[in-house]
């Protein structure tokens, strides 16, 4: 009977596992994770990513086991952990789901070579997206524009998820597996763990709850910052804990059996971001270098000017813009902040204090559970207005008028900013400004107990427009 070696990366789930499902339907499914040097480069440093990584692989060992196959965890380089497992299991294929950044393409190109060279049968699968990612526009060419792209995605066809495989031939096997504690990965994180339960089956019912109650109010409140109206489907995704052909159509069902307009609202504004998901992968397969250059290469020569100290306000919430301290205070807490806010703090580094976009995504790659390349890299190329289809430089986002309008009551400044909580709504936008009494009365100093704001807006405003001004008229070509 044919054994395949499965391999597991960014897609640490059973169901609609392109890889798994046609491996079990062939024979015998030997499941693997390696840990390699890649992978240590590509966790080390982001706790939240690293604690997702042990929780999920803990719980994909045992969907194994209560199927009587082994997960296997091996470390080591990746050609000598597969002849060893090859050897070891007598496996005569390996099936894997491609990735799409570039250290990653080389990796998965590198290793099918080796194994075909050595007469493994391989096969690659596009487990990860909803489309395969040569959708191009009627010139030929990459799309440029999302709402073009949108409307295409529309058009395609998004093949139906695989089913979970069951009753999968048993096979125990006598290589030795490392387990998840033995790779050194953080297992207890106090703060992670009251925010966030990693894994499939958690990925699976956070959709399941979302779709019976958010969903619904999706496309009214997604925006709303202390509302939670968004999916909070992120990490799963970027993990591969749920796979987003299952997200599209799931949402395209609920969708058939309803005439309430307003579901049908939401659930376009929700398949709409799920393509951005997508939009971002294919300007990273078009663009691998995205995280590092701007796709607009006038910015190449933009003249960046913040210092280490602005840098080190930011990062800590200690900027005296509530908005901008409450979204980087929940980053550090959570390992998450809402879309919102991440377009405000990111165009607030970039715009306000002419940071490089490059140290904001660089800390994000640190910070965020829901750590995507594609999708980090082409929100801050968006933000920085460097990106293919991206908001305009000149459109700075003030941080006080973000604030009066999606956090009104301003609920989420307090609930993550508790030293402005006694502030009433109007003040708690702009704290710097509130009458003395009103400050005193909240236990508020200026300066003291909550930072002066550390710029002006106008004159940062301003100043962002006159460094644009030195590229403006540049070429605009597209590197790669
Ligand atoms: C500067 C910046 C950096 C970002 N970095 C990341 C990142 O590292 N990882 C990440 O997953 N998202 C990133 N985003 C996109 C977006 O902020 C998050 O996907 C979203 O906040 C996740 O929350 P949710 O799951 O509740 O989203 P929902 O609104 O429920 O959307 C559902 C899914 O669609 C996808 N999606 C939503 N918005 C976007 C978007 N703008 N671009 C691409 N995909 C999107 C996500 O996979 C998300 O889980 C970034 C955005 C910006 C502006």
């Amino acid at each position: 009977m044919k054994r395949t070696i499965v391999w597991f990366r960014k897609d640490l789930r059973i169901h609609d596992h392109a890889a798994l499902w046609e491996a079990s339907q062939q024979g015998i499914v030997i499941p693997l994770f390696i840990w390699s040097e890649q992978d240590r480069a590509e966790y080390g440093g982001n706790e939240a990513t690293s604690w997702w990584l042990y929780h999920s692989l803990e719980e994909l060992k045992s969907t194994f086991h209560e199927q009587h196959i082994d997960l296997l965890i091996k470390s080591g380089d990746d050609f000598e952990v597969l002849m060893d497992v090859i050897r070891e299991t007598k496996a005569d294929a390996f099936y894997f789901n491609d990735r799409y950044e570039l250290e990653e393409v080389i990796r998965q190109n590198t290793i099918a070579a080796q194994l075909e060279s050595v007469g493994v049968e391989v096969a690659r699968f596009d487990g990860n997206l909803l489309f395969p990612p040569d959708i191009l526009n009627v010139k030929g060419e990459p799309y440029k524009i999302f709402t073009s792209f949108w409307k295409r995605a529309l058009q395609e066809y998004v093949n139906q998820p695989y089913p979970v495989p069951v009753e999968m031939e048993q096979f125990r096997n006598d290589s030795r597996s490392l387990t998840p504690s033995d790779l050194n990965l953080p297992k207890h994180s106090p703060s992670l763990k009251k925010h966030w339960i990693a894994g499939e089956r958690a990925g699976i019912e956070r959709w399941n709850e979302f779709s019976d109650d958010g969903l619904y109010y999706y496309k009214k409140e997604r925006d709303l910052m202390v509302k939670e109206g968004t999916s909070t489907l992120s990490p799963y995704l970027a993990s591969g804990n749920i796979s987003v052909k299952s997200l599209w159509h799931a949402a395209k069902r609920i969708n058939e059996v309803t005439e309430d307009p307003t579901i049908h609202q939401s659930i376009e504004a929700f398949l709409r971001q799920l393509v951005w998901r997508e939009f971002a992968y294919h300007q990273l397969i078009h663009h691998p270098s995205i995280a590092k250059f701007p796709l607009r290469k006038q910015f190449l020569e933009f003249p960046w000017q913040g210092t280490n100290d602005d840098f080190l306000k930011w990062k800590e919430g200690r900027t005296g813009f509530p908005l901008i301290d409450a979204g980087m205070r929940q980053l550090r807490e959570t390992g998450i902040i809402h879309n919102r806010v991440r377009m405000v703090a990111a165009s607030f580094l970039v715009k306000h204090l002419l940071i490089p976009w490059q140290d904001g995504y660089e800390w994000f790659k640190r910070s965020l559970v829901d750590f995507d390349m594609a999708n980090n890299a082409t929100g801050w190329q968006w933000v920085a207005g460097c990106g293919i289809d991206s908001a305009p430089y000149f459109r700075v986002f003030n941080p006080y008028l973000q604030s009066e309008k999606f956090d009104p009551g301003g609920a989420y400044i307090r609930k993550w900013v508790p030293e402005l909580a006694a502030l009433p709504a109007p003040f708690i936008h702009k704290p710097s400004e509130a009458p003395t009494d009103i400050l005193e009365e909240a236990g508020i100093a200026i300066g003291q107990t909550y930072p002066s704001p550390m710029i002006d807006h106008a004159a940062a405003r301003k100043r962002a427009l006159l460094a644009y001004d030195t590229i403006k008229g540049k070429s605009q070509d597209t590197t790669n």
